[in-house]
C-alpha cells in the first residue's frame, strides 16, 4: 500500500498538523526546513495532475491556511509551496502532496532555478495550444 495511504489509515504514526474529513497535514519526516509540512488529500491520487479538482481546491485552501499559520507561529520570513510531479521532477511518494517549506532569512539555499538558453517562445506557444 502507498505510504501516505498508510499514514491516512493510521498504520504509520505522524505528527498531525491539521485534519478534516478529506485532508491531512503532517510534518515531513525528513524536513528541509523547520516546520516543513505536507498537505495531502485522504483519497489517493498519484499527483496534482491526476487529483480530482474539488479535492485539489480543498487541499490548496488548507495549504493556504496552514501556510499563514506556520509563517506567523514560526516567524518564517517566506515559504516555498510546491508539489513535485513524476520522478523526473523529484517526486518520491506517488500520492499527491503539497510541500509547505517555511523559509528563514539567511537559511541554506534550498531551491534555485537554473536558467536555460531562451527557447523560441512563439514556437513553444503553438506547440502547447
Ligand atoms: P516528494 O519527494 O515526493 O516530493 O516528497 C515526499 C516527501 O515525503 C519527502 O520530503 C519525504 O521526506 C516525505 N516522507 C516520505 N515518507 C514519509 C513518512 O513515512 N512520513 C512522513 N511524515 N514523511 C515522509
Ligand atoms: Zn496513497
Amino acid at each position: 500500500m502507498c505510504i501516505f495511504c498508510s499514514i491516512v489509515k493510521g498504520d504509520i504514526p505522524n505528527y498531525t498538523v491539521y485534519e478534516d474529513e478529506k485532508v491531512l497535514a503532517f510534518f515531513d519526516v525528513n524536513p528541509t526546513s523547520v516546520g516543513h509540512t505536507l498537505v495531502i488529500p485522504k483519497a489517493h491520487y498519484s499527483s496534482l495532475l491526476t487529483c480530482d479538482p474539488e479535492d485539489l481546491t480543498h487541499v490548496m485552501k488548507v495549504a493556504q491556511k496552514l501556510g499563514n499559520q506556520l509563517k506567523e507561529k514560526l516567524g518564517a520570513d517566506g515559504m516555498n509551496i510546491l508539489s513535485n510531479v513524476g520522478a523526473a521532477a523529484g517526486q518520491s511518494v506517488e500520492h499527491f502532496h503539497v510541500h509547505l517549506i517555511p523559509r528563514y532569512e539567511n537559511d541554506a539555499e534550498i531551491i534555485k532555478f537554473a536558467g536555460i538558453e531562451k527557447p523560441n517562445f512563439e514556437e513553444l506557444l503553438e506547440k502547447i495550444k
